[in-house]
Parts: structure tokens; sequence; C-alpha cells
């Protein structure tokens, strides 16, 4: 997954940049799923409420989902806040015993992306009722053993070791920008660093919930545990420290190599929540490419795609793919999402049901 960083010839420059504010798109909000503990086939036709801190007058109705369901119905608490209720029979079907993490996400009314996500406790089905005397008892859901919970849905080694070398990637990113903020004072870096962080911290939920040791032993800047990614963020700063042009050209490189290294990921990567974090994590790198492309243009500066084909590179700089902005960002993400999600529903279903 790591290449060697071609060193590029950046012409030492100073410019001066208008430095616009570019941030992260996704505007993230507060979600509270209700119940917190599902336990699997006690309540038919329950529902399942997501109450969040977006006003529903902001948001367009039909793009709401939880981590792919649509809602039956959407509506405003006492505050004016979205409210969505899902049926639980298929919040079931998505979901494993241990714990599940749940994204709700849509569209605003202009179009950004918005999303939160919540964890429950899921519980495996009570034993079948048992026979005592004439009476018929079920076994109370809060006495299941923890023998027969799952700790939570299994990972493969696979997906395991894209997981912990995302961690790090993301922190090579954000290590790397925060050098660059310092040394140039150029807003876009700092922008994206915070946004790096939440990258970050997307994973860093993903190694709690699955128990995984976090390779981020040391949060300290420039701190790696994978030796590739320590040589390779020395070489990024020493290439970004010659001209703010290099610095640009180094931002431009380290999205471009995320997005290929995210995309081989979610190739190898079948798990619900995994796939919906890495999702994330690309439609973010895209917009940071698409910015730092946009400052280097500005600065009659062409990059050339170390990792990305020039097609792929193309169809995100124009805005058709990696992000709701481009005229059909948002149809080939719902596209996506939907393409995704059906056989996986299905899959799932398969595997916890046996049939
Ligand atoms: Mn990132
Ligand atoms: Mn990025």
């Amino acid at each position: 997954m790591i290449r060697r960083m071609i060193l590029l010839a950046a012409p030492v420059i100073a410019v001066t940049f208008a430095a616009g504010a570019i941030a992260d798109d996704t505007v993230h909000i507060d979600v509270q799923i209700s119940p917190s503990n599902i336990v699997l086939g006690l309540d038919k036709g329950a529902a399942v409420t997501v109450h969040t801190d977006i006003a529903l007058s902001a948001v367009q109705r039909d793009t709401v989902e939880l981590s792919g369901i649509a809602p039956y119905l959407t509506k405003s608490d006492a505050l004016g806040h979205l409210v969505a209720k899902f049926h639980q029979d298929e919040v079931e079907a998505i979901v494993a015993p241990g714990v599940a993490t749940l994204v709700l996400s849509g569209f605003t009314n202009q179009g950004l992306a918005f999303e939160g996500a919540d964890s429950i406790r899921v519980i495996a089905d009570p034993a079948p009722p048992k026979q005592n005397g004439n009476s018929l008892v079920l076994s109370d859901p809060a006495a299941v053993s923890q023998s027969r919970l799952i700790q939570v849905q299994t990972l493969t080694d696979v997906e395991i070791a894209h997981i912990l070398f995302m961690r790090e990637e993301e922190k090579l990113a954000r290590d790397v920008y925060l050098a660059m903020f310092d040394l140039w004072g150029v807003r876009v870096f700092d922008n994206i660093s915070r946004s790096e962080q939440k990258h970050m911290d997307a994973i860093k939920a993903l190694i709690d919930t699955y128990e995984l040791v976090d390779p981020v032993v040391d949060d300290t800047p420039g701190v790696f545990t994978n030796p590739a990614l320590n040589d390779l963020y020395t070489q990024l700063v020493a290439q970004g420290s010659a001209s703010q042009v290099g610095a640009l050209t180094v931002g431009a490189y380290i999205e471009d190599l995320d997005i290929i290294d995210l995309r081989n990921a979610l190739n190898e990567v079948d798990c619900f929540c995994v796939v919906r974090v890495f999702e994330n994590l690309e439609s973010g790198s895209c917009n940071h490419l698409k910015a730092f492309v946009r400052l280097l243009t500005a600065q009659g500066e062409t990059y050339t795609p170390e990792f990305l084909t020039q097609d792929e590179f193309d169809a995100i700089i124009d805005g058709s793919q990696g992000g709701p902005q481009g005229p059909q960002g948002l149809q080939i993400q719902q596209q996506r999402r939907q393409n995704q999600w059906q056989p996986m529903k299905r899959q799932r279903a398969r595997e916890w049901y046996g049939n």
C-alpha cells in the first residue's frame, strides 16, 4: 500500500494565496437512537427512533437514511429537529449481536451531506420459550448469557489490516498538513488537518468497537508505528518545505494516495460499518484533492496524478464523482450506496438467519 514518493520538481517561488475557507463538506450532526438496546426477534413491529439536532426544515426528507434504510416516517420534535422512525425488523436485518454503529445520513436543501452516528447494543434472540409446568415462560432477555453474545460482527484479517493501516495513513495526512500550516500559514492546511482529525477519530471508533490494538500509541505529529509512513512523512514534509506550491502538491499527492488506498480497501471490505467509514473518508479525500488542485490551478500549476488514472482524477475534479456538490455527484453517491447495501442486506440476512 505504500509507494515511494517521487520528488516532484516544484519551482521555488513565493506566492501569496487568497486563503479561501475550504472545509470537509459533510455536516456532522448529533444523533441518538432509541431504544439503545435491541433484542433480536423480540419486538415484532416495533420502531427504532432516531433523534437529531438538525432542523427538519433544512433537510431533504427523501434523502434521509439510517445505514441504508429509509425511514417510514420523518417528523420534527418540539424544537423543530428532525426525528426519523424506522421499522425495527429492517434494522435487525443489518446488525449482528454485539455493538452496532448506525449512521443517519442525508442531504440538506443546499445539497450538503449531513450525518451522525450512534451505537446500540444488539442482543441475540432469547432462547425459545420453555415449558415450565403448564405455563410458557419466556427467558429474560437481560439474562441471556454472555456466551450467547458474539462480541461484535467478526472482521477478517484483511479488514483489520486495512483499518489499522488507514488509521495511520489519516494521521500522516493530518500531521503533514499541520506542519505545512505551521510553515506557510495557508488556511487550507488548517481546515483540512481538522478534517483528517475527524477521519482519524472515525477509524478510532472502529478500533474501539472491534477491540483492536490502536497503532497510534503516540499522537505526536510525525510519530508512526508503521516505519514506511514515518519515512513518507519525512519525505513529504521536506518536499512541502521547499515552496508553497510544493506544499500544495504534497497535499494533492497525499489525497491521490488516500483515495487509491481507500478504493482498494473498499474492494476487500464487506463489513457494513467499515464500508461506511471508508466511503466517508474517500468522499472527504475527493473534496480535499479538489481543494488542493483548485489552489494549484490558481497558481498556474498542474497536478498530474501519481496513483489515480487521469480519467479517475478528471472525474473527481469535474465533480462527477466523490462529493455531493457536483451535478451528478448526489445521484452517483445514492446509486452507489443502493448497489452496495441491497446485496449486503440480503447476504447478512442469510448469514444471520441461516437461509
Ligand atoms: Mn482523510
Ligand atoms: Mn484528506
